[in-house]
Formats: structure tokens, C-alpha cells, sequence
């Protein structure tokens, strides 16, 4: 069995493709994916993949429409689930710009088109509401982290301008020095600190002469579940963290004739996805093994601050779903079949 749930998202024609008149050459059916080259003879056999969820949104009129809510509901819900369990969760978004990762990730404001972290937080502070069991208590503390070029930054503590250390703690494992870690008690204050975030990132990104694209933006949520026991009278406690992940746009350096320190973010963007991409399929690989040779693996963790820091998050006591979204676009052949490809190799 996998160990990643893995989705591919198609969104809609933007208005760029729609002036150019580009073809639509993504097709859905069921669990499969197809995709045809538009430059290849039409005899040549398409490439076909199989995902465990597949969201069609390039036209409304068209097959179904896939509202963010849809995604929320297979992905979002489940993963929620398994932190209640007690495990920790992972969800990203892999893609090239445009292609909607942050729609799906964040989404936008208005109603219906909120993106996972936000259903996720509501969907949290429900469940918590609504619990009746005296003996359980919950407590949540979230941070909200951007990684450029292999250096972290709190978003969540603009004046905190440095890079941020990353160090290993002997037992907790590899965390951020100086991170903030805000306690939060109900969706509001949530939906608060991701706006000043997400604020933070855009007047960073802006004073460095770069875009948001070029960084990864990664939102975690530190979830407590203290039970009591009466009988024993003894406290136990399930800390479950939960990590939401905007990847930087996987298009790749050389395709824009990028020099200078635009290579540099290139070659540190594409380390780390493709680091993310080899710790997933070697974690694919030792989900199908045997227990006895699970040992002998080596998963790459160490390779990029990305994967180390969401080392608790993908092996393990741990689930992970990962979203790849891509353009319906003739003049995004080349991309969207990498990202597929990526897709492909997480399963
Ligand atoms: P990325 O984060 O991958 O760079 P965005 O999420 O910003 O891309 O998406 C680019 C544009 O496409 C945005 O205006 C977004 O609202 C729109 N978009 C992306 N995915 C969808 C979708 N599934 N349905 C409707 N609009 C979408």
C-alpha cells in the first residue's frame, strides 16, 4: 500500500491561454489522467496516469465541477482525521507557477473558494467545540514558516529579519531556533496570523526583488489532545503536528535563461524538490517492503532544509497527501508533464 495519497488538479484557462487560443490537452476519467503532446503525431499513443483523486476544473459547464470543498473533503478531512489519531500529517502543493497551489492551499476569501489550511483550521476548531468528553483536553499553537534559498524566515515575526537556525533537538527531532509559536484559541485568531503571514511574505519578497513563487511557504499547526485518566488518574498527552505546505514553482531554471542569483534560486528550489521527490519514493518503496528490510533504506532527509524539517511529517508515525497542480494549456506541455511525472513517482 502507499504511503502518500497522491491528487492531481487541473485548473481552469487563465486569461493569458485564453487569448493565445491554447488547446486543452488534459483529459480525466475516473482515476486517470491523460495528456497529449501537442507538437507529437496525433498517431502517437497518449500518456496516461492513475492517481487516487483526480479534479477537473478547467471548464463548469464541463464533466464535474471540483469546488475547493470537494478537495477539502477527500484530502483535507481525512488528514485532519489521522492527526485526531495522533498521527502527524503532511499536505503539499507541487506545481508550476500559476498552477494553482496557492489557490489550493490557501485559496481566496470569499465563500466557497477557500483553500485547505483555512477548512482545515475551521474544521479543527469544530471538532474541539464540539467535543463532550470532559477528560479530553485540546490546545493548538501554529507557525508559519518561508523557506528561500535553503534560509528560513518567521512570517509570523517580520521583525525577526534574520535567517532562523535550523538545529536537531535529540529527541523532538530537527526544529527552527527562534520560531514563533503562537497558542491559538479559535478560528479567528488563526485566520488573523495567516493574513499578517502571508502579508509578511508578499513585503519580503517584494524588498528582494523576488517572488513569492521562489520560496516555500510552510504553515503548521501544533495540535495537543491531553486525556485523563480517571481510573488511573494519569495524564497522557498526543501532540500530532500538522504541516501545510505551498511549494515554490517546480518550472525548472534553465527553461528561463535564468544567470546570477536567479540560477542560484533555481539550482536551491530544484534541490529541494527534488530532495522531497526522492524522500517520497523512497518512502513509497519501504511502505511496499517487508518489515525486514526497512532498515537498510536511507531516505535522504538531510539533503535540503525542506525535507529535514519535515522529517516528523513524512516517515514514520505519518501521512502525507500531496497535490500537483497543473495547467490545461498546449503551452504548458513540457511543465505539465513533469509535474505528472513527479506525481507519478510519490505513489
Ligand atoms: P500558484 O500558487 O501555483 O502560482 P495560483 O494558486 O496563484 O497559482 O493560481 C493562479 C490563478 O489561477 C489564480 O488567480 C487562481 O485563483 C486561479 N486558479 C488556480 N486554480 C484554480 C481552480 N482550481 N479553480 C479556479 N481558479 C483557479
Amino acid at each position: 500500500m502507499s504511503s502518500v495519497k497522491v491528487a492531481v488538479r487541473v485548473r481552469p484557462f487563465n486569461n493569458r491561454e485564453i487569448s493565445r487560443e491554447c488547446k486543452c490537452i488534459i483529459k480525466m476519467s475516473g482515476n486517470t489522467t491523460t495528456i497529449t503532446n501537442p507538437k507529437a503525431d496525433p498517431k502517437e499513443p497518449l500518456k496516461s496516469f492513475n492517481f487516487d483523486y483526480s479534479y477537473w476544473s478547467h471548464n463548469e459547464d464541463d464533466l464535474e465541477f471540483s469546488s475547493q470543498l470537494l478537495v477539502y473533503k477527500d484530502i483535507g478531512e481525512e488528514m485532519l482525521q489521522h492527526s485526531f489519531d495522533g498521527y502527524n500529517v503532511c499536505i503539499f502543493a507541487y506545481g508550476q507557477t500559476g498552477a494553482g497551489k496557492s489557490y489550493t492551499m490557501m485559496g481566496k476569501q470569499e465563500e466557497g473558494q477557500e483553500g485547505i489550511i483555512p477548512q482545515i483550521c475551521k474544521d479543527l476548531f469544530n471538532r474541539i467545540r464540539n467535543n463532550n468528553n470532559t477528560d479530553i483536553k485540546y490546545s493548538v499553537e501554529v507557525s508559519y514558516m518561508e523557506i528561500y534559498c535553503e534560509r528560513v524566515r518567521d512570517l509570523l515575526n517580520p521583525k525577526n529579519k534574520g535567517n532562523l537556525r535550523v538545529r536537531e533537538h535529540p529527541l523532538l527531532g530537527p526544529y527552527v531556533e527562534d520560531l514563533s509559536k503562537l497558542a491559538v484559541t479559535s478560528y479567528q485568531d488563526i485566520h488573523d496570523l495567516i493574513d499578517e503571514g502571508n502579508k509578511a511574505r508578499t513585503v519580503a519578497a517584494t524588498n528582494m526583488n523576488e517572488t513569492s513563487s521562489r520560496s516555500h511557504a510552510v504553515f503548521t499547526i501544533f495540535f495537543t489532545q491531553q486525556r485523563y485518566d480517571q481510573t488511573t488518574t494519569l495524564c497522557t498527552e498526543k501532540v500530532s503536528k500538522i504541516s501545510l505546505v505551498d511549494l515554490a514553482g517546480s518550472e525548472r531554471a534553465d527553461s528561463t535563461g535564468a544567470k546570477g542569483t536567479r540560477l542560484k534560486e533555481g539550482a536551491n528550489i530544484n534541490k529541494s524538490l527534488t530532495t522531497l521527490g526522492k524522500v517520497i519514493s523512497a518512502l513509497a518503496e519501504i511502505a511496499s517492503k517487508t518489515k525486514k528490510s526497512k532498515k537498510a533504506d536511507f531516505i535522504p532527509y538531510r539533503d535540503s532544509v525542506l525535507t529535514w524539517l519535515l522529517r516528523e511529517n513524512l516517515g514514520g508515525n505519518s501521512k502525507t497527501a500531496m497535490i500537483a497542480a497543473i495547467s490545461p494549456a498546449d503551452i504548458n506541455y513540457d511543465e505539465t508533464l513533469s509535474t505528472l511525472r513527479y506525481a507519478d513517482r510519490a505513489k
